[in-house]
């Protein structure tokens, strides 16, 4: 069922992210020197350049703020269509997450702007569990 599913690149700025979804938790990283969140992470502090970096815990519920639905191409490990949001999650970063469960209505899919959503998890395997999002 997941063969062939595209895995996240994991890196040294990333490992954090990964380890708390396989944990059920939403990390967000934090610059330690001037405690600015940030998203998606990266090695420096985009306000104060530090390099001194830990992560909070997100609440795990955020607002649709765009989306779009993929219809083609395949995907591989997904049935289409598949439904992609920048979501704003409540402590003020954007983050790109597919959410699930807003399939094809008759009027197409039951998402729009400002919807609540809420960060659920979708275990891969031992290593690789992906953050998805439902309908608060
Ligand atoms: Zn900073």
């Amino acid at each position: 069922m997941t063969a062939g599913i595209v895995r996240p690149m994991i890196g040294r700025d990333s490992r954090y992210f990964w380890d708390g979804t396989a944990a059920g938790e939403l990390r967000i990283q934090r610059c330690n020197a001037c405690g600015a969140l940030r998203h998606p992470p990266g090695p420096a502090c985009p306000s104060c350049g530090a390099l001194d970096r830990g992560h909070v815990l997100a609440a795990g519920t955020g607002t649709v703020f765009s989306y779009v639905v993929h219809r083609h191409p395949p995907v591989p490990g997904k049935e289409l269509p598949i439904v992609i949001a920048l979501i704003d999650l409540d402590e003020g970063v954007r983050m790109v997450g597919e959410v699930v469960d807003v399939a094809d209505g008759d009027d197409g899919p039951e998402i729009e702007i400002g919807m609540r959503l809420r960060v659920d998890f979708n275990r891969v395997d031992d290593e690789l569990s992906l953050p998805v999002w439902r309908r608060a």
